[in-house]
């Protein structure tokens, strides 16, 4: 399959693995992967945020209202989606104490100084119990058939599997999480131990667990709402 079908797919069983609640989608674009999530029944809430808030009113409102036949599936009782315009560099309370957040595709587009940002918003500031990143590894390009460069006009920067892990561990040891590397994107035989996957994902969890995690927000005073609601929607 195509690698953006890889990259949810991996979202999708890591979904039906760890059944959380609450899970909201960075840079969700035209919100494809919303899509496949909305029919796992565990989901309560799901959120998609884009700093493109055209996009999402253009391409996402009509594939995640409810078709006449969704309701005869009695798990879609509890099932919530709201969209939000929004950058991941801000806060937003109402994004606060999720089960899993996932930004896939999403980091190498923003400048170096809002990776930073967006690990404090994410994982110091959202303190999700889960995290998924993944993004481009820039070791596998040289097997791509085109002119060296960065495989998006749009990317920022792309990361070595030493660099993405060495953000990654920093954010850990500064937020309390733990991380595990892996990928989407075999490459030939023989060579996917030198060059590893075309995705790279880091797969991160709280160390804190979930009970700490709900204690975290006893001081609310100054609660932030930064986001622009789209669209929400209850099943
Ligand atoms: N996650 C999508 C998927 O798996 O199909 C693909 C993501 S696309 C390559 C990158 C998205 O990030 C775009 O939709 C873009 O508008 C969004 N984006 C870029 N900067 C952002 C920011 N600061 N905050 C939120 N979204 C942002």
């Amino acid at each position: 399959p195509p690698l953006h079908r890889q990259r949810h797919q991996f979202v999708i069983d890591f979904v039906k693995r760890n059944k959380p609640k609450k899970v909201v989608d960075l840079g969700c674009s035209e919100c494809s992967l919303l899509q496949k999530l909305k029919f796992h029944r565990e989901i309560e809430l799901l959120v998609g945020v884009d700093i493109d808030g055209a996009n999402i009113k253009k391409r996402c409102m009509h594939g995640l209202a409810p078709m006449s036949t969704d309701y005869l599936q009695p798990s879609y009782d509890q099932l919530r989606i709201e969209l939000y315009q929004g950058s991941v560099t801000q806060e937003d309370a109402r994004l606060r104490g999720f089960d899993l957040v996932t930004s896939i595709e999403l980091i190498e587009h923003l400048t170096l100084a809002d990776v930073k940002r967006f690990s404090e918003v994410v994982f110091g500031y959202m303190t999700p119990v889960a995290v998924i990143v993944s993004t481009p590894n820039s070791e596998f390009n040289p097997l791509f058939p085109r002119p060296a460069g960065f495989r998006h006009s749009d990317h920022k920067f792309e990361w070595t599997r030493a660099e993405f892990k060495s953000w990654a561990l920093k954010v850990c040891l500064e937020y309390g999480y733990e991380v595990e590397f892996t990928g989407v994107g075999q490459a030939p035989p023989g060579q996917q131990e030198r060059v590893g996957f075309c995705s790279q994902i880091g797969v991160f969890h709280w160390l804190g667990g979930r009970q700490e995690c709900n204690m975290l927000f006893g001081d609310d005073a100054e609660d932030v709402f930064s986001y622009t609601l789209l669209y929400s929607i209850n099943y």
